[in-house]
């Protein structure tokens, strides 16, 4: 596999030779945040979508940094890559500062910005999305701003590795109360008689690109949107599960911690929507 084609603050190399300080911000506290844009036939997808919450991100952390000229490097970037089916990972940290303080630098920092495009398949899953994914619950451990998109992932990458460890494809989050937030790095949803449910936008959830579009989608079929909290205790009686996701695109989910959802097979209304989803890429 080549190396990826990076871009380190406006100039264009291999991924592997971008040097960075360890007074990187984003290498001592987490100080940072990221988005993953999918390329379909050369084409970055949704990507207004990405900017906007990626300026969002940027706003509630207070890191000044230039989106703008930050998208046409990325567009630079995907072009001088050649990649036509990939995945673009984008990274602006607060920057690199003299002394470490957690309080942000007296001296103002300048952002670091990474841009690099890897290739990734159309089906990167291979027969996943057919079969349907198995998955474990685990406690929400993480902070109470989950609607930002910042790379300090700690308990999400715990979560992660937990379902690799059991043999599973996803881990999905279980808050103190019982509901179920979301997955490791995706969008859970249900189906109920027909209609589809899935968390609430508040700061305990991130703003999927995809569940935004998956809401959308299900609208234009006429099913109905149910946004409330789905329950750990309940979930496996709904009809369908899935998860959503820049990678995963809509994946269907046929068993939780051993136990099956519906009949084992992904649903009809899961296959409804990502076909709709394909139609659209
Ligand atoms: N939830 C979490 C915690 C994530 O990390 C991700 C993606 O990385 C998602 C949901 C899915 O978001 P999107 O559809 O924008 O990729």
């Amino acid at each position: 596999m080549p190396t990826p084609l990076a871009n380190w603050n406006g100039e264009l190399l291999p991924l592997d030779e971008v040097r960075v300080s360890v007074m990187d911000r984003s290498f001592l506290f987490g100080d940072a945040v990221y988005e993953a844009i999918r390329v379909y036939a050369g084409r970055p997808f949704l990507l207004a979508e990405h900017l906007d919450r990626l300026r969002r991100s940027l706003e509630k952390l207070r890191i000044d940094a230039d989106v703008d000229r930050f998208a046409e490097r990325l567009h630079t970037t995907l072009q001088h890559s050649g990649v036509q089916e990939g995945l673009i990972y984008m990274h602006i940290s607060r920057g690199a500062a003299a002394v470490r303080t957690h309080y942000f630098p007296i001296a103002s920092t300048t952002p670091n910005e990474l841009i690099f495009v890897k290739e990734l398949t159309r089906e990167p899953y291979g027969d996943l999305h057919a079969r349907g994914a198995r998955v474990i619950t685990y406690p929400d451990v993480r902070w109470k701003r989950c609607d930002i998109k910042s790379a300090n992932l700690l308990g999400n990458v715990l979560a992660s590795q937990a379902a690799v460890d059991a043999g599973c494809d996803e881990a999905i989050l279980v808050a103190d109360d019982g509901s179920i937030t979301e997955g490791s790095h995706t969008s859970l949803f249900g189906v109920d008689d027909g209609a589809i449910i899935t968390a609430p936008l508040e700061a305990n959830v991130l703003p999927g690109i995809t569940r935004s579009l998956v809401v959308r989608l299900a609208q234009e079929a006429g099913i109905e949107v149910r946004e409330w909290m789905i329950d750990r205790d309940t979930i496996t009686r709904l009809d369908e599960v899935f998860i959503t996701g820049t990678t995963v695109d809509v994946l269907s989910v046929v068993e939780i911690d051993g136990e099956t959802v519906g009949n084992g097979k992904p649903g009809p209304v899961t296959q409804r929507l990502r076909a709709a989803y394909l139609r659209l890429v």
